[in-house]
């Protein structure tokens, strides 16, 4: 019991024990005038405050809550009556040695008699650890663990307010989304410790590039976002180059030097902008930096302005695309070299559009990709593929081994419900699995090996055949190549292209071949179109090919023909 309680006293009337609970309450508790002076006080609040009990009678209690939380706290207490008695505020209060407490303060108002005056009575609840956890919570909330920076969240609202207070007051907002070039190579490469050392690294260098005021966020993986206000018009691109100059300097990463760039796309609030269409701005223009070349800035403007909305229209005519039997198939062999006889069919994906236009993949699989929408469509394209090519195996005399390659795009191989989805293809189609040949990219498969070799292996238990599309372009190493199961690679069209003439790629398309062989897989020559690429081919001792020389891609009903006419298809 603290000193300053006086000592219990059983036969006290009960003024008495009001008293004695009054000063030996757990809560720091005071009676106050009305003009907010402590008329009494109790030890817990004596200890709260860190004042001896009897300096506490008569101390202004106004002048013990903090000077930012005083002015709204008094106009509360001041709206006490009769009518509305008790009240609750959270605010801080200065000890003696200028520390602040938050403290949960009840005001109840004590009316009073004809011969005592109107009393508050004030209870004190110490909040310091709640509010620090609340502040840690919310910390947690709307930051970034590794970087400490805004998050996702938090950016979305910043740069709500931004926007709307720049349409109210007619101020410049600037967004930069920054990506960085090839961070995934240095998070297999390096190690993910260095990745993560790499955009800690880059946060702090990117806030030495920013005014005071700016926000820095970090939107995602190795995304960053960038909100300037009240600028001036030329200030997002000054602040791209600012920070391309900062990027110049290697970054130490794991004791190795490493040089970095970054993609970055810069967006202007547009009138009737909100957060998300300058967030896709920013990203739109971030992407065009990559498709450039990558370590660069771009601005969007009209142009791409135009570009995104010619997107939007292609996107919302491709949603009833499926719907409207808009979509089918081309056809095109894959032959032996050796023996000249037809191995497969690749299945590809054609738009036959409601005015007649007929689309190549090029133009509309990156917009379903970018949409998800792929995933319904390479469905639909894998079941009507699948079952086509069983349809044939069956009714034309010879072709009973006949296969059908099918692409994978991005999105589709990382599905979960691909071996499902195949799966099931194939068994309505009643062919052998072994008759299907999934091509994935090269870019796609090699994007996470560790991934990939799940998926791939989950692919080859179901039993189809597995070749990497696009072979050569990208920067797949032998280890790598040697963990996935696979059973062919198909040599990129370009490599192919320049393999005669003036061409330097026969050397690239010799290794390649060499590497497969080493390794037993299929090689596949895609985009053969002369006789002298063909000749070649056979004589680097590739297996197979495919392109302009030997058949065009051609819908189903020309193609029936000419897979009669050549047939048998073993000789
Ligand atoms: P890919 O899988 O590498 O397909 C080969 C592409 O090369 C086809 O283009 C084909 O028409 C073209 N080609 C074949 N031989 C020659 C030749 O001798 N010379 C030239 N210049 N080109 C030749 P296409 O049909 O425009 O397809 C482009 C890409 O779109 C495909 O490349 C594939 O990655 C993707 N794709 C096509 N259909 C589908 C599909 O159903 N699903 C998915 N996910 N992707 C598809
Ligand atoms: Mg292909
Ligand atoms: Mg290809």
């Amino acid at each position: 019991m603290p000193a300053d309680v006086p000592a219990r006293r059983p036969d006290a009337p009960l003024g008495y024990w009001l008293s004695e609970a009054f000063h030996t309450a757990y809560s720091g508790s005071a009676i106050l005038s009305i003009d907010l002076r402590i008329v009494e006080g109790n030890a817990a609040l004596a200890r709260l405050l860190q004042f001896p009990v009897a300096e506490l009678v008569g101390a202004d209690l106004a002048q013990l809550v903090h000077g930012d939380d005083r002015q709204r706290s008094c106009t509360l207490i001041a709206e006490l009556t009769p009518a509305a008695p008790s009240l609750r505020i959270e605010h801080r209060l200065v000890r003696r040695d200028g520390t602040t407490v938050w403290v949960e303060q009840t005001h109840t108002l004590l009316s009073g008699d004809g011969s005592s005056p109107p009393h508050l009575l004030s209870i004190f609840l110490d909040i310091t650890e709640r509010k620090r956890e609340r502040a840690s919570l919310t910390h947690q909330v709307f930051h970034d663990p590794l970087t400490g920076l805004p998050n996702r969240a938090l950016l979305e609202d910043r740069i709500s307010h931004a926007v709307a207070r720049s349409a109210r007051i007619g101020s410049l907002v600037h967004l930069l989304f920054l990506d960085i070039d090839r961070f995934k190579s240095i998070n297999d490469g390096s190690g993910h410790a260095a990745g993560d050392e790499l955009l800690t690294a880059l946060s702090t260098r990117l806030r030495g590039a920013l005014r005071a005021g700016d926000t820095l966020a970090r939107y995602g993986g190795d995304e960053f976002v960038i909100v300037c206000e009240d600028g001036q018009p030329g200030d997002g691109v000054d602040l791209a180059a600012r920070i391309e100059a900062l990027l110049r300097e290697p970054f130490v990463l794991g004791g190795r030097e490493v040089l970095v760039s970054a993609s970055i796309g810069i967006a202007r609030a547009r009138p009737g902008d909100d957060a998300h269409a300058m967030l896709r701005n920013a990203d739109a223009a971030m992407y065009r930096a990559k498709q450039s070349g990558r370590a660069r800035s771009v601005l969007f403007d009209d142009d791409l302005q135009a570009e995104a909305a010619a997107r939007q229209g292609t996107e919302a005519a491709l949603r009833s695309a499926i719907a409207g039997n808009e979509l089918l198939l081309h056809y095109q062999p894959i032959l032996d070299l050796g023996t000249g006889s037809v191995v497969a069919l690749e299945a590809l994906a054609r738009w036959s559009r409601e005015d007649g236009v007929l689309v190549h993949p090029g133009d509309f699989l990156a917009i379903a990709e970018d949409s998800g929408m792929i995933l319904p469509i390479g469905e639909f394209l894998l079941d009507a593929a699948v079952a086509q090519v069983g349809i044939w195996r069956r009714a034309i005399p010879g072709a009973q081994d006949l296969g059908v390659a099918v692409n994978i795009s991005a999105r589709q191989f990382t599905a979960p419900n691909l071996v499902d989805v195949l799966g099931r293809a194939i068994r309505a189609a009643d062919i052998p699995a072994s008759a299907v040949h999934v091509e994935i990219a090269e870019d796609v498969i090699m994007d996470d090996v560790d991934r990939s070799q799940e998926i791939c292996a989950a692919l080859k238990a179901l039993g189809v055949q597995l070749a990497i599309d696009d072979f050569g372009t990208g920067y797949t190493s032998l280890s790598r190549l040697r963990r996935l199961p696979i059973d062919a690679v198909k040599i990129d069209r370009g490599l192919i292209a320049g393999m005669t003439g003036a061409g330097q790629d026969r050397v690239i398309v010799h290794a390649i071949i060499s590497l497969a062989k080493a390794l037993s897989l299929d090689v596949v020559a895609e985009g053969v179109e002369s006789d002298e690429q063909r000749d070649l081919l056979a004589a680097l001792g590739c297996h197979r090919g495919q392109g302009f020389l030997w058949q065009r891609p051609q819908p189903t009903a020309a193609m029936e023909p000419w897979l009669i006419s050549h047939l048998p298809l073993t000789p």
